[in-house]
């Protein structure tokens, strides 16, 4: 059967067969262990005052008395000297009563059949309804000696308890198998649930909520169930929002470009005319260079499975080699730059710190007017050193300032514009810090300008 619920049922009728026999097999190795003997020496009383009541009632009807005796529920089985037998009650099942046993008793002995039953382990020794299985007593009546043997007529004796026993089994068999059958279904219907919305997410439809409250591990499954989904969702939407992103980010240029190619193409285009569509094809082939630089550098972030390339590498040098590299911009903008900066040993990635310090200085620089200042400081702490990098550029607004880190965010200011950003770099900024452990803190005013704070935490 491969549904749970057929499991569940025949799980349960297996243990209940299985319960049924080692119950079996233990009551019964407790009859011949201790009950065998009583249950003997029970019967050895009655049938040795139905001997002496014999033998003390000389005119009796020995006929009539045994019968009624039988009656009562026992088999009688009376031998006489000269080897009459007569039953009284049912017949036996089985006629296994020795000759030697009958000489016994005719001899005056006492006969413990019950009690020396031999164990079997399939068969309940009370219940065997043997001749062999009876106590047997001597009695003399009209001047012979008798031999008499009985047992008690189990299945007159206790026709009904074993329908009442063997009702409760089958009365406790189908409840127990009903109540199996709605525990499993309390169990599988949440399972079932959980198999229809693991289909949907797999076909990419995150909607709907998994109607399950419970407080199991069931429970739990659906909850991490939920929460994944809603994970997942998130992750689909960003990267359909990423792909719209990109294609429109590369569909402006590419626009540009084409256009300005069809203008060069005119063979009485002005010289002038001619230098600046280049210019313009120059500077969105850039555009696109550097758009193109980002998102794989993003993309290598996001998919990082090794650790950073780690090593330790003096942080000071770095910094001052990324404010060489821009020296010339600071110079054009007729920028004044001051450094505090301690000397410092890091242990990072260096190839992506670098990256770090390149965005928050040419950010610095871009979104700074002619005659602006910048301050770079670096301070080494006991377990941290931190990057200040402040400007007194143009400032964000408290709006835009909560999504700077988005990718593709640029605050949508004219100025800002015209620079010509991609919206990546401070993305990749906030990546890189993270993946260091660190943290990066942004304060700013329009119009006063802004401070980036990066803090990262020594090994
Ligand atoms: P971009 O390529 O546009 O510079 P970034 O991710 O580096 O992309 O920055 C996102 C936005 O944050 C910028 O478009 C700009 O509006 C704002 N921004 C970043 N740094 C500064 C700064 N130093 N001063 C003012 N605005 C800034």
């Amino acid at each position: 059967m491969r549904s749970l619920y057929g499991k569940f049922i025949a799980m349960t009728a297996a243990i209940m067969v299985i319960s049924g026999t080692i119950a079996f097999l233990a009551v019964n190795t407790y009859y011949h262990q201790y009950l065998k003997g009583q249950n003997d020496e029970k019967n050895m009383i009655i049938a040795k005052s139905v001997a002496s009541f014999i033998q003390l009632n000389e005119g009796l009807n020995l006929e009539d008395y045994l019968a009624a005796q039988s009656a009562m529920g026992y088999k009688l089985y009376v031998v006489s000297e000269r080897r009459e037998a007569k039953l009284y009650g049912k017949p036996f099942r089985i006629e296994n009563l020795s000759k030697k046993a009958i000489d016994q008793v005719l001899n005056g002995e006492v006969y413990h059949g019950m009690g020396n039953l031999p164990s079997e382990t399939f068969v309940t020794g009370f219940f065997s309804d043997e001749s062999a299985n009876t106590v047997g007593a001597p009695f003399i009546y009209g001047g012979e000696r008798h031999a008499l043997f009985l047992r008690p007529d189990i299945k007159m004796l206790f026709t009904e308890v074993h329908y009442i026993l063997g009702g409760m089994v089958l009365v406790m068999a189908v409840i127990s198998l009903l109540a199996m059958l709605m525990v499993a279904k309390k169990l599988i219907d949440p399972i079932t649930a959980l198999t229809a919305a693991t289909k949907k997410v797999g076909e990419e439809q995150f909607t709907g909520t998994l109607d399950i409250h419970r407080k199991d591990e069931i429970g739990q499954l659906a909850n991490s169930f939920q929460q994944m989904t809603e994970k997942l969702s998130e992750n689909d939407r960003i990267r359909k929002e990423f792909i719209s992103d990109v294609s429109h980010d590369f569909q402006s240029p590419l626009l540009n470009i084409k256009g300005y190619a069809q203008l060069l193409l005119d063979d009485e285009l002005p010289e002038a005319s001619r230098k600046s569509y280049a210019s313009v094809i120059q500077s969105e082939t850039e555009r696109l260079s550097s758009l193109t630089k980002q998102l794989l550098l993003l993309t290598s972030l996001d998919q990082l499975s090794s650790p950073l390339n780690r090593r330790t590498f003096d942080l000071d040098e770095q910094l001052k080699e990324t404010v060489r590299k821009y020296r010339w911009l600071l110079e054009e903008k007729e920028m004044s730059l001051s450094m505090d900066i301690d000397e410092v040993r890091y242990m990072g990635d260096p190839a992506f710190l670098e990256k770090v310090w390149e965005n928050l200085v040419l950010n610095a620089l871009k979104y700074t007017e002619i005659g602006g200042a910048i301050d770079i400081l670096l301070t080494e702490r006991e377990n941290e050193v931190t990057v200040t990098v402040r400007d007194t550029g143009i400032g964000i607004g408290e709006k835009e300032l909560v999504r700077i880190f988005d990718r593709f965010y640029r605050a949508d200011d004219s100025r800002t514009q015209q620079t010509g950003g991609t919206g990546l770099g401070l993305s990749i900024v906030q990546q890189v810090v993270k993946l260091h452990g660190g943290t990066i803190d942004v304060v700013s005013q329009i119009g006063e300008g802004t401070t980036f704070t990066v803090r990262l935490p020594k090994l």
